[in-house]
């Protein structure tokens, strides 16, 4: 996939070392397609949207909503259906705010042992209630176990599609089956998952979906969360204020249509705005070719890191873009900061998953996460860091 030349900042160096960005799941670079329509945003048309009647209100009230258009038509919902949020996390809070108001002592919210925090510390609010949490547990090959523990006790399942740790892809259709079998909400977290892959939330059959558009070349600060229409009119808004109301009293609200209802106060408009762009790119390449290319990178590396002594790789063979590894008696930490003198950023830690952590009865990871700009060359340059990180720890267990 020939992109390189569109991201400016893969030109740069880091330690004297051309820059191996290997750290997409946490956050991905950005083509300057979308740094030029944020530019443009400022430079040409500043304003705030939907109250002004000027001419450049007009126009970033046209840009704003036409990224929403965008968004919906990326994951198959319609405009209604789409709110911007902050990021994934403050998408899943929306959710947890609302149960929090509507769920009672006794009911359960299914989750997983693979979640990311944002889609466990939201919900374990509910606690307060008597909401009871349960976990789904994972196989020995880090696929989620068939054991759902979803009965009618349960109201909300909230499960990762892609996870940002194993690499697992959930079969989040057969999950939201079962879910809507037994009367439940079923919410997927597709923060790695949607700018990775084709995502249709009809054949999903979910009722909500979340991710950032910072992982899909977009900018920072721009999430979205997808609600079906009918269960989204009954989602109150967690934000209250300007933008959201159709007349306030001063006691009283009638408050907007969706989907502005949920979005108070003025919005990332540039940010948002960048994001349409980030799509574009993204549907010039098509999806389906952008998730074949990282299955090639991600097999290959697979294979090369596979092969190398006391390295251990964690999670399935059928996975999204991303390989967590362990090496013999190095910390994570230590392989990073080696990698880092060669120019290769790569993420290591608990990876905002403790729980996952503690499950896999390891400390920390190391993980790297391909894009569509990275390719077996920078496989390569991984595989030879990691030999590097094995010789200056001495590594070289039988
Ligand atoms: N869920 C998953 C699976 C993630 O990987 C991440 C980001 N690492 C999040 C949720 C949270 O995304 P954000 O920080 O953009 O809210």
């Amino acid at each position: 996939m020939n992109v390189t030349k569109d991201f400016p900042i893969l030109n740069r160096k880091v330690n004297w070392k051309p820059l191996i960005y290997l750290d997409n799941a946490a956050t991905s670079q950005k083509p300057k397609q979308v740094i030029d329509k944020i530019t443009d945003y400022y430079t040409n048309y500043n304003a705030n949207i939907h109250r002004g009647i000027h001419k450049m209100s007009e126009e970033a009230t046209e840009e704003y909503e036409g990224a929403r258009q965008k968004t919906a038509k990326f994951i198959g919902a319609n405009t209604k259906e789409m709110i911007f949020t902050k990021n994934t996390t403050e998408s899943l809070n929306i959710l947890a705010y609302w149960a929090l108001r509507t769920l009672k002592s006794g009911d359960e919210v299914v989750l997983s042992v693979m979640e990311h925090h944002s889609n466990i510390v939201p919900w374990q609010m509910l606690q307060e209630k008597g909401v009871k949490l349960k976990f789904i547990d994972i196989n020995s090959d880090g696929t989620l176990s068939d054991n759902m523990l979803i009965t009618k006790k349960t109201k909300i399942v909230s499960i990762v599609h892609a996870s940002n740790v194993l690499g697992t892809i959930n079969d989040v259709s057969k999950i939201g089956k079962i879910a809507h079998d037994n009367g439940a909400l079923f919410v997927v977290d597709g923060a790695q998952s949607v700018p990775h892959m084709p995502v249709d939330v009809k054949k999903f059959g979910c009722d909500f979906l979340a991710f950032s558009s910072h992982k899909m070349l977009g900018p920072t600060g721009v999430g979205v969360l997808y609600g079906r229409e009918d269960v989204l009119e009954k989602v109150t808004p967690f934000l209250r204020g300007g933008d959201m109301i159709k007349e306030v009293r001063l006691t009283n609200t009638k408050w907007n249509d969706l989907p502005w209802r949920l979005e108070a106060g003025t919005p990332n408009i540039a940010d948002v705005i960048g994001f349409g762009a980030a799509m574009d790119y993204l549907n010039k390449i098509g999806m389906a070719n952008v998730r074949q290319h990282e299955i090639d990178v991600t097999k290959y590396a697979m294979k090369e890191l596979g092969a190398i002594r006391n390295v251990k790789i964690y999670g399935p063979a059928n996975r999204c873009g991303l390989v967590s590894f362990s090496i013999d008696g190095v910390h994570p930490h230590d392989t990073a900061s080696i990698l880092d003198t060669e120019g290769i950023a790569i993420r290591s830690g608990h990876m905002c998953a403790q729980p996952l952590m503690e499950r896999l009865e390891v400390p920390a990871l190391s993980r790297a996460s391909f894009y569509i700009y990275n390719d077996k060359k920078d496989v390569d340059a991984l595989v030879k860091g990691i030999e590097k990180v094995k010789t200056v720890f001495k590594v070289n267990f039988s």
